[in-house]
């Protein structure tokens, strides 16, 4: 068995930040979920797919050819990493999220990713549906007020200027879209453990999660 830890969340919450902090811990492969929903996306509209034809873009999905290498993200022979990251990617990725048919498309893929000695896998049904059996499930939250601050800062430090409200309604549109569409709704597992790090560093939340892990291990 693989052992496999989950971190769900709602948009900018930090669930990367924290996945990346764990699996580096702990020597783990990391499954950035939302990278493969952005990446379908990108390559669904670039290819002038309609992304409300959810069968049209779950062939995009099922055919995708990515790499991951240093934290980058390879399109065919692309680097995307950039244009994975827009706002503007990210909300054509909910789009399609909302289909079944890409869901199902990318659940293969994030199957794939287990690996020895364990993965950390972040999103937003790592948990509740992809994979329903991981030894632990976390389930992240912040303010919204917080989330948008933190998405700011991220925007500023790479020279790209943001509005801090407009940042906090484009969250909170895309957290409506992923909470009530009817495919995966954003819930959290009946058995996660509940974390809001508004008023946590990133150090914190970490030790968090490891400390919680360990107690999943006791040998
Ligand atoms: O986490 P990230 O912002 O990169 O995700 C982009 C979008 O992809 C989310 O807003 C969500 O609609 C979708 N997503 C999802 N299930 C996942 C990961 C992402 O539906 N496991």
């Amino acid at each position: 068995d693989i052992p496999v830890i989950t971190i769900d969340g709602p948009t900018a919450s930090g669930k990367g930040t924290l996945a990346d902090q764990v699996a580096h811990a702990l020597g783990y492969v990391i499954l950035d979920s939302g990278s493969l929903y952005r990446a379908c996306a990108l390559a669904a509209h670039r290819g002038e797919v309609d992304l409300d034809d959810g069968e049209a873009v779950a062939a995009v999905g099922a055919n995708l050819n990515l790499s991951f290498k240093n934290g980058h993200v390879w399109l065919d022979e692309e680097d995307i990493s950039e244009d994975l990251r827009r706002e503007a990617t990210g909300l054509m990725a909910s789009q399609v999220a909302a289909h079944p048919a890409v869901r199902a498309a990318l659940n293969q893929l994030q199957l794939d990713f287990r690996r020895l000695p364990g993965l950390v896998a972040d999103g937003r049904d790592m948990g509740t549906d992809v994979f329903p059996d991981a030894g632990l499930k976390v389930f992240l939250t912040a303010s919204a007020a917080t989330r948008a601050e933190r998405r700011h800062k991220q925007l500023i430090s790479k020279g790209i200027s943001a509005n801090i409200e407009g940042l906090r309604q484009d969250l909170e549109a895309r957290d409506a879209r992923d909470k009530n569409r009817a495919a995966s709704p954003l819930h959290p597992a009946a058995d996660a453990k509940m974390l809001d790090n508004s008023a946590q560093s990133i150090e914190e939340s970490t030790q968090r999660v490891l400390a919680w892990w360990a107690q999943t291990r006791p040998f």
